[in-house]
């Protein structure tokens, strides 16, 4: 969608369930013609000045789940990029740390969490090229990437759904014996119900506990440009689950559990 200003204008969007609502600020509308043709997301846009000084454009969506979408400013021009899911669906995986400078969170015996996410990242990749699904990964071996790198790539690549794989740290005052399970992490409405939909086949599938969904702020929850979810898949402290956590049958099962609910998510 192109938004023609007299000057750029400071915006903000905010997405809710089936809309997408863009802000502008500082401005009087002059808008009197709104043309959407033959489109494959958006059903209506609606328009209202909600303020002396500021504008809504509001994106129904033909969908409920949303794929994505980008802002930039072209020369005086706004311009607001819906994506829609087309052709091959690719995954982005994430595997979280990946230097001796950034180890991320240690088992009992020192086990750094870098190493499982790789081990795991890899197995997941395979399980779904298994499945036809292209697959990219933002680390193969060790290797020091700052978030906003990562994130890059996400923007650059594009991907269909975009997945960071951690383990967890005890939180402060933890308690290590008692503090165990999956947590799932999502920020945007876009990426809640890949959030949620992930969590609850892993936890029932893999009969782990659940330390919960959460949304939170996170570099690796925030990409605009496709759902995007953090998966914290264990506590490495914790003794027993550390042991589920480095098992290399246990890693299997895991990928390819995640793999099929991918899958599954992506028919839905
Ligand atoms: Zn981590």
């Amino acid at each position: 969608m192109l938004f023609p200003l007299e000057v750029p204008l400071p915006f903000s969007i905010r997405q809710e369930e089936q809309k997408l609502i863009l802000t502008l600020h500082h401005v009087t509308a002059q808008t009197d013609t709104i043309f959407l043709g033959q489109n494959p997301v958006i059903d209506r846009i609606d328009f209202s000045q909600t303020h002396p000084d500021r504008v809504e454009y509001i994106l129904t969506m033909k969908t409920k789940q949303q794929w994505g979408y980008t802002t930039r400013y072209e020369g005086n021009t706004l311009v607001l990029a819906v994506r829609h899911p087309s052709g091959k669906p690719l995954v982005l995986l994430d595997p979280g740390h990946g230097s001796p400078n950034d180890l991320g969170a240690r088992g009992p015996n020192g086990y750094p969490e870098k190493d499982v996410t790789l081990i795991v990242a890899k197995l997941l990749a395979k399980a779904l090229k298994n499945k036809g699904i292209d697959v990219v990964l933002t680390r193969t071996k060790d290797e020091d990437l700052f978030p906003q790198q990562r994130v890059e790539m996400i923007n650059r690549l594009r991907p269909t759904i975009a997945l960071s794989l951690h383990y967890n740290a005890l939180p402060d005052n933890g308690d290590a014996e008692h503090t165990q399970g999956i947590g799932t992490f999502w920020y945007h409405p876009q990426s809640h119900r890949l959030a949620q939909f992930l969590h609850d086949r892993l936890t029932l599938r893999l009969q782990r506990q659940s330390y919960g969904v959460f949304w939170h702020n996170l570099a690796l929850t925030r990409p605009t440009i496709a759902p995007s979810v953090l998966l914290e898949l264990g506590f490495m402290i914790h003794p027993q689950e550390f042991a589920w956590i480095v098992d290399p049958k246990a890693q299997k099962q895991l990928a390819q559990t995640l793999a099929d609910s991918i899958v599954e998510w992506l028919k839905t």
